[in-house]
């Protein structure tokens, strides 16, 4: 095999494709996985909540670098730019756990290469190599071919390589979410308890729309903790932007005047002000996802790259890792048999489509929620339905 030839190509050293690096070079396969980035983990977001469904396929993230458990939700609904209610679920085990990107998807990259794989990092995969009907590979940014039998594209939701390879579409702009999210640190673990009343997520939601953007993508100011600081902030979609005149700086400062987060967030000092756009795929049809397959001939699409954002949530750390293990299960599996067609991977979509993936990302709770706009009552209802009740059967 020349150098520049692979087994796997992975594009992304990302949440997918960092595991899928791994799976495939503890298979032994000969895997290179390419990156954008100088450093892994230096993307969109830097801190987030990893749903621990994925331990029961990945037992080995056990070890992975995390902040903290999250073991409730608080949520506190606003009337007339104050707390009016409040409403508290606890949950006897963790919902999720508070990650800080950097760190861990470094130390998810530390596992791939330790098992094996290759990592080129400040390298873009700017074009896929086609012969005969089949994807062989990537061209990179600087002209290099690097071949391949079977690519995975883990780049992430523009993906460039999926679109190139021409099995999914470009995002629409009205399909984009745009927001900023700010990096707070407390004095202390303490402090941070204090305020959030424990292991706690905390969403203010404005039920009357008096202050907040429309609901739907996402319609609240959230409170992400990590074990002494937490990430704050709020997004809606592109088009709403300008529609509703939304000016961010503006909703931000009115809404750090609210007495309640004066009194219990007063002590936090702002650290940074992260990713101003972010697209987010949470919340869409799936048709509107303009996904239509997640393999093709030499190829196969996994995590944000494949529109695997759970929509109610928005949460797709956790699907980027299962559909890679699966994704690179099914190309070992075509490597050992000679066969890497679209015919034989169509058992990774198989796959994931009789996985919980597929549940969530047809689950459309969270739009309904924006149906409701206008009816106040309803609005809340539906808000905690959506996103208090299932805290409650996780922990039954
Ligand atoms: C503000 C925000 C908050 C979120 N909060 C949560 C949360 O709390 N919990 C949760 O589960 N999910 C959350 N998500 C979603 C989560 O971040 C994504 O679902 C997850 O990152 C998907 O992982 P991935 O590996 O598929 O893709 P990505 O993490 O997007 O990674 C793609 C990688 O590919 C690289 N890349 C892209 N194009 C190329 C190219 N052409 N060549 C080389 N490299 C390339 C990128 O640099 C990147 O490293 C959040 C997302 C946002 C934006």
């Amino acid at each position: 095999m020349a150098e520049q030839e692979y087994d796997v190509i992975v594009v992304g050293a990302s949440f997918g494709g960092c595991v899928a690096g791994k799976v495939l070079a503890e298979k032994g396969l000969k895997t290179l996985i390419v990156e954008r980035a100088s450093v892994p983990g230096e993307k969109i977001v830097s801190g987030t909540g990893l749903p621990p469904t994925v331990f029961l396929e990945l037992p080995w993230l056990m070890e992975a670098p995390f902040e903290r458990p999250i073991t409730g939700l608080v949520t506190h609904f606003l009337k007339r730019g104050q707390v009016q209610t409040t409403v508290e679920v606890k949950c006897p085990m963790p919902i999720a756990f508070g990650i800080y990107c950097r760190p861990f998807i470094s130390w998810l990259a530390e596992q791939a290469v330790k098992a094996g794989a290759k990592l080129m990092t400040s390298t873009v995969a700017t074009d896929v190599i086609k012969e005969r009907g089949f994807v062989k590979g990537i061209v990179t940014d600087r002209g290099e071919e690097l071949r391949c039998p079977v690519l995975i594209a883990a780049d992430g939701m523009w993906s460039l390589i999926g679109i190139k390879a021409g099995i999914r579409k470009k995002v629409a702009a009205e399909d984009i979410m745009n927001g900023i999210w700010l990096d707070f640190i407390m004095p202390s673990k303490e402090d941070l308890d204090q305020a959030l009343g424990g292991d706690n997520l905390m969403m203010f939601w404005d039920p009357a729309g008096e202050m907040l953007p429309p609901h739907g993508i996402v319609g609240y100011f959230g409170v992400f903790p990590c074990e002494k600081s937490f990430h704050f902030g709020i997004g809606t979609v592109i088009s709403h932007l300008a529609e509703k005149r939304i000016n961010y700086d503006d909703l931000y400062s009115r809404f750090f005047q609210i007495d309640y987060w004066k009194k219990h967030f007063g002590k936090a000092k702002l650290r940074s002000r992260m990713w101003r756009p972010y697209p987010i795929y949470a919340s869409l049809d799936r048709e509107q996802k303009g996904n239509d397959r997640t393999f093709g001939n030499g190829i196969m699409v996994i995590g944000d790259a494949a529109g695997f954002e759970a929509t109610s949530s928005g949460a797709g750390i956790h699907t980027a890792m299962i559909s890679a293990k699966m994704a690179a299960e099914v190309a070992a599996d075509a490597l050992a048999e000679g066969d890497p067609s679209a015919a034989f991977l169509k058992r990774y979509e198989e796959r994931w489509k009789s996985s919980t993936i597929a549940r969530e990302i047809s689950d459309y709770s969270r739009k309904d929620i924006s149906r409701h706009a206008g009816n106040e009552e309803q609005m809340k209802r539906s808000i905690l339905e959506v996103y208090a009740m299932p805290l409650m059967t996780l922990s039954l």
